[in-house]
């Protein structure tokens, strides 16, 4: 066994939570700390967001507002985005030359290159600030006693001493990028709570053929509600060959996830929200009038992407082969019907493999929300995905681990 010098501070995790935390720390130039990754890079995940562009944050200084967009852990952010919200994390970059610009809606990205250029930037300031980088090592065990870590032992049998810790490994979530949740099992031992953990932002599966025949095709400016309640979203999905994704579908997805624990569930599409029933039966009218004598079939097209028509005929049972002005009053009021509630059965989903994100983790009783200051271990603190924290997508899960690093890399001591 090998045992290292003790550090003032060890991070477990080199995403952004952790990478965070160390730069913050690692201002007080006097203090030794290291920062262990099961990678040979840091930042295997951060690589990743925002399509391999970043989307670092949401233009949203606001906190009172910002907390609405997590599922879970929103009032726990409180208290950290009054300290280093949306505003101070654009100052923080900004003031160490890097610069962002916001982009269609209100994405936050770097203004020139990509996330390689984020991660680089991270690594050269922590390396400048001499953090010790412990790469490709795995943590496999902490080692407590009377309710303090005194060192951990890596995957190489390394031994790690510190006088305090920050565990920044994230969630359960895309685990090929190296968080893979088999920390969770350790910090369990230790006496801490970790909440269920399941995928969360994770496209959805369905039987239905008529979706995986169209896949590829994006519905812009539709609602998704979840069938039997008050669950509803407004935005662009996309139709795969698997089912659904897309924004809205990502976004709703967290609670899709818990409902098929109990059973099926079925979500129903309107592809024209701004109109009511009535209006669209009206515009269904006008539309009929202007193509009388043609094919029914030819009568959707100035109102329907193309190939959603024939689905759309399908699901109608209205004879396709009508004239338009064939087609009944009744029918069509069915039609206006329809078309704002295609009822789809959503039968699963893409799992922790291609998860954006993990909901659960960490219970955030057990954490102090000014610090991240673990109420259970004396030295120990929690930064990022790790926490039972979930975000929307656009910016809100990065958000959520500049914040809580921040917090940790300065609370520690
Ligand atoms: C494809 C994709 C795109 C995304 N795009 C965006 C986006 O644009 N904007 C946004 O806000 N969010 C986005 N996210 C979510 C965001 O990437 C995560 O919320 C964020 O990376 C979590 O950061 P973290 O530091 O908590 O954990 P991670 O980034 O998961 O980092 C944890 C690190 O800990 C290491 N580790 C884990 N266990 C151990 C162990 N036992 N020993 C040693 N090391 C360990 C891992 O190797 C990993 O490097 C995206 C996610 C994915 C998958």
């Amino acid at each position: 066994m090998n045992t290292s010098p003790i550090y003032d501070l060890v991070i477990i995790g080199g995403g952004p939570a952790g990478m965070m935390a160390g730069l913050i720390a690692s201002q007080n130039t006097k203090l030794k700390i290291a920062m262990i990754d099961r990678n040979k890079t840091f930042g295997r995940k951060l690589l990743l967001t925002g399509k391999g562009r970043c989307n670092i944050t949401h233009h949203e200084f606001d906190f009172k507002k910002m907390i609405n967009n997590y599922n879970q852990g929103g009032k726990f952010l409180y208290s950290g985005f009054s300290q280093f919200g949306v505003k101070e994390t654009l100052d923080f970059f900004k003031q160490r030359g890097l610069n962002l610009k916001v982009e269609r809606g209100n994405r936050y990205f770097p203004s020139e290159g990509d996330s390689h250029d984020i991660v680089n930037f991270f690594e050269t300031k922590l390396k400048e600030n001499n953090v010790v980088f412990i790469k490709s090592s795995n943590v496999v065990k902490i080692n407590a006693k009377n309710k303090k870590i005194y060192s951990i032992e890596l995957s190489d049998d390394r031994i790690i001493q510190g006088k305090n810790f920050i565990i920044a490994t994230g969630g359960k979530s895309y685990p090929i990028t190296g968080s893979n949740g088999s920390i969770f099992n350790v910090l369990k031992r230790l006496g801490h709570n970790i909440t269920p953990l399941t995928p969360a932002l994770v496209p959805l599966t369905t039987q239905t053929e008529w979706i995986k025949k169209l896949s590829g095709l994006a519905l812009k400016n539709v609602t998704l509600k979840i069938k039997g309640t008050k669950q509803s979203i407004f935005g662009e999905m996309l139709l795969t060959h698997f089912g659904l994704s897309g924004p809205i579908v990502l976004n709703i997805s967290n609670d899709i996830v818990k409902r098929l624990e109990q059973g099926k569930v079925i979500v129903s599409l309107d592809l024209k929200p701004a109109l009511t029933e009535q209006e669209l039966n009206l515009r269904l009218q006008k539309d009929f009038e202007k193509y009388r004598n043609h094919d029914f079939k030819n009568s959707l097209k100035d109102l329907l992407p193309l190939n959603l028509i024939e689905p759309v005929l399908d699901l109608s049972k209205i004879n396709v082969h009508k004239k338009v002005h064939q087609v009944t009053k009744e029918e069509r009021a069915n039609l206006a019907k329809l078309l704002k509630n295609i009822e789809v059965e959503i039968n699963g989903h893409l799992g922790f493999e291609t998860a954006i994100v993990t909901s659960g983790g960490i219970d955030l009783k057990e954490v102090d929300q000014k610090t991240m200051k673990s109420k259970i271990i004396s030295n120990l603190y929690f930064a990022g995905e790790i926490l039972d924290i979930d975000g929307k997508t656009g910016g809100y899960n990065l958000q959520m681990c500049w914040t809580t690093g921040y917090l940790a890399g300065k609370n520690f001591i």
